[in-house]
């Protein structure tokens, strides 16, 4: 935001020129479906003109400028310019791959003019080479080339299905190589009014810069036809994509780039698994520690999935998207998945083969996750093996992965999913990502993360869906934290593979099997003992305690244990980018007292929004994943630590704190088991907003 200027628009013309310009608009809408060709200068009808009543704002971000109601600021969320410049710098390597095969050059603006090498994405490409109707370039020949700012007949056909202001598309226009025209759509007669400006305020209408007011679902399901169909579709909508992504995955040429936003973060981290089932297909478990009533006790398990929440998020929308391709014998083919701040977004190629289609139930796996320890097992839904003749054969898989007891801890699973169980993202385009953005820093503001974050990406372990978290493994059983570097050279000493996970900064991806992790915590205990009499005989902690370790861990640090990414000082997680940060609420009507009241209710309702249709049952769920205010009161430190401690062996707790509600109360009376549960907001660890969240480079 530093660099964003802000000034005041003072709107000078006429209503009535405005509802003229739209009811001319709604006449040509009438007219059948919609066409790149007859709407070519989709903007010229509407000038010049602005709505009396507003007071604009303009900022600029990247080489657009955009002008907003200053009272309505749905239509700029200035931390998502983290997501907009990802998305140009994505499509502009995209786009190279895609003319690179044509045998056109992208010029990207302040790259250096050398040849760079195009490595085809993926066999898939190979198989497509053939279809390509030019040539690749003969030796000799001078290349032909596309520069920002100009049309190329052959180029990306883009299509920004909720653009809300234009914004995204007015920066592809002006900062994209290699396309051939963008639209810019929105359902909503007040948001293409205001594209209409922005197209003119950014003199992009030359760049075949169209705006259309089609409902997104019916201008996706018109354009099916192959040739009519769109290599770059980006939706971006508020809240959930689920309605539109069976339009998009047929609207999407073959081997075109779909990218896709979830902001339904409380859905996508099981806060009500059914919502979640409607909506993607699966079911998603819950992140927060689970309480379980066993014979009158209270065990707490810190689910060890806590911080995978955007991980499963991401692949729950993966899963989602490729079972929906797959009713039109497409797939999809992952080539980033990012988790940033309060949303996550995904990047996906769509193929077309019936072939390859019946491998996508190999690649779908449920999630058995144990209530009590958290230790989590993927049961794939098909098995794919190789057979003679270096066919694939598929059959259907044996299950399942664990016994009705956890074999750590006694307790039950839960089963979520399908996931998406195969690699979230292609690390050579990411690589082809991240090294122009490297070399090109000027070019995005926010290249520095992009930088740091795909960078995390690329030392990710590729083939380990899920991870545990550093947190999560010691307060299961109540010992002492081991620093990330510790606990990660254990498990290389130990013979296992270990990463980390841009979505936590606590993750510990590693492909050790549980019973190894704690074996592992196991030993750490020994050397800060925990209090056995402290601990209830049923809870996990003195269950897993009990158990010798069948493995000698050793905490010595060793090199290879500290990320490069860390060694470098790269800005890895962000910190929490501004006040009353999040996703906009919905465009709605009403000047600038109603966006004063917003803010307000904003303030009032942070970290608290919910689901709009929430039912009593949810709601109850809800509340018990906050801690009770008066149950905590009038402790002193060193009672709380007791009572932390003592609370298995203490079943009737209402007459703990000040609380004489006991089981009726709709907070809830569990311990904290760790930081992390006690601030009690609905989000994961690197994603909490609100003081003492932010985190940076070295805080692990
Ligand atoms: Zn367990
Ligand atoms: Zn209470």
């Amino acid at each position: 935001m530093s660099r964003a200027r802000i000034v005041l628009w003072l709107s000078l013309t006429l209503r009535s020129a405005r509802s003229l310009c739209r009811a001319r608009f709604m006449e040509g809408q009438s007219q059948g479906p919609p066409n790149p060709a007859a709407m070519e200068n989709g903007t010229q009808p509407c000038g010049e003109e602005r709505p009396p009543e507003a007071q604009e704002t303009t900022v600029t971000e990247g080489a657009a400028k955009i002008a907003f109601p200053s009272a309505n600021e749905v239509f700029y969320n200035p931390v998502q310019e983290f997501n907009r410049d990802l998305t140009c710098a994505v499509i502009t390597e995209f786009a190279r791959i895609q003319l690179g095969a044509k045998g056109i050059q992208i010029k990207v603006p302040g790259e250096k003019d050398v040849q760079k090498v195009v490595v085809d994405l993926s066999e898939q490409e190979e198989d497509k080479a053939e279809l390509k109707e030019s040539p690749n370039l003969a030796p000799g020949d001078q290349p032909r080339t596309a520069a920002v700012g100009e049309i190329c007949e052959e180029g990306l056909r883009v299509l920004e299905g909720l653009a809300a202001s234009g914004l995204r598309s007015i920066r592809f226009a002006r900062e994209v190589p290699g396309l051939q025209f963008v639209v810019a759509n929105d359902a909503s007669a007040r948001a293409v009014d205001l594209i209409r400006r922005n197209v003119q305020l950014n003199d992009v209408a030359h760049l075949r810069l169209r705006t259309w007011s089609f409902a997104p679902r019916m201008l996706m399901y018109q354009h099916q036809k192959a040739s009519e169909r769109f290599d770059v579709i980006d939706l971006d909508p508020y809240g959930s994509p689920a309605p539109f992504l069976d339009a998009a995955v047929q609207a999407v040429s073959e081997g075109g780039l779909l990218c896709v936003t979830c902001t339904d973060m409380a859905v996508l981290a099981g806060n009500s698994g059914e919502t979640c089932y409607s909506k993607y297909g699966a079911m998603a478990l819950k992140s927060r520690a689970c309480h379980e009533m066993v014979s009158g006790e209270v065990a707490v398990g810190a689910g060890l999935m806590a911080g995978t929440t955007h991980l499963q998020a991401l692949r729950i929308v993966l899963h989602s998207l490729d079972l929906r391709a797959n009713c039109y014998q497409r797939f999809v083919v992952p080539l980033l998945s990012i988790s940033a701040d309060f949303y996550v977004r995904v990047f996906v190629r769509v193929f077309t083969g019936q072939a390859k289609v019946k491998a996508s139930a190999s690649k779908q796996a449920l999630v058995f996750q144990c209530v009590g320890c958290g230790a989590f097992h993927l049961q794939r839904l098909g098995k794919a093996s190789g057979a003679s003749g270096g066919r694939v054969k598929f059959s259907a898989a044996c299950g399942p992965p664990v016994a009705p007891e956890c074999e750590h801890c006694g307790q039950r699973h839960q089963l979520g999913g399908p996931l998406w169980a195969e690699p979230l993202h292609d690390l050579d385009f990411v690589g082809h990502v991240l090294e122009a953005v490297s070399a090109n820093p000027s070019r995005f503001h926010t290249a520095e993360r992009i930088r740091g974050v795909l960078s995390v990406i690329t030392e990710e372990l590729p083939d380990v869906p899920l991870y545990y978290t550093l947190d999560q493994l010691s307060s299961t059983v109540h010992c002492s934290t081991p620093s990330l570097l510790q606990l990660r050279s254990a498990l290389l000493h130990a013979g296992f593979r270990v990463s980390i996970s841009h979505a936590c900064k606590n993750a510990v991806k590693t492909d050790a099997p549980s019973s190894a992790l704690w074996d592992i915590m196991r030993c750490w205990e020994k050397e800060c003992p925990v209090k056995r009499e402290r601990l209830s005989e049923t809870s996990p902690a003195f269950r897993i305690l009990s158990v010798e370790p069948r493995l000698q861990a050793n905490f010595t640090i060793r090199d290879d244990a500290n990320p490069s990414s860390r060694q470098r000082g790269l800005k890895r997680f962000q910190a929490n980018p501004e006040a009353n940060w999040g996703p906009r609420p919905r465009a709605r009507p009403g000047g600038k007292a109603a966006g004063e009241a917003m803010e307000e209710r904003r303030r009032l309702l942070q970290n608290k929004r919910k689901e709009p249709a929430e039912d009593p049952a949810q709601q109850a769920a809800r509340l018990k994943t906050f801690p009770c205010k008066r149950f905590k009161e009038k402790r002193n430190p060193t009672e709380a630590a007791e009572l932390q401690a003592k609370v298995h062996s203490q079943p009737p707790y209402s007459h703990q704190g000040t609380c004489q509600r006991g089981d009726q109360c709709c907070y809830s009376h569990s311990p904290p088991t760790s930081k992390v549960t006690t601030e009690a907001t609905p989000s994961d660890c690197q994603n909490s907003p609100g003081p003492g969240a932010a985190a940076g480079p070295g805080v692990d």
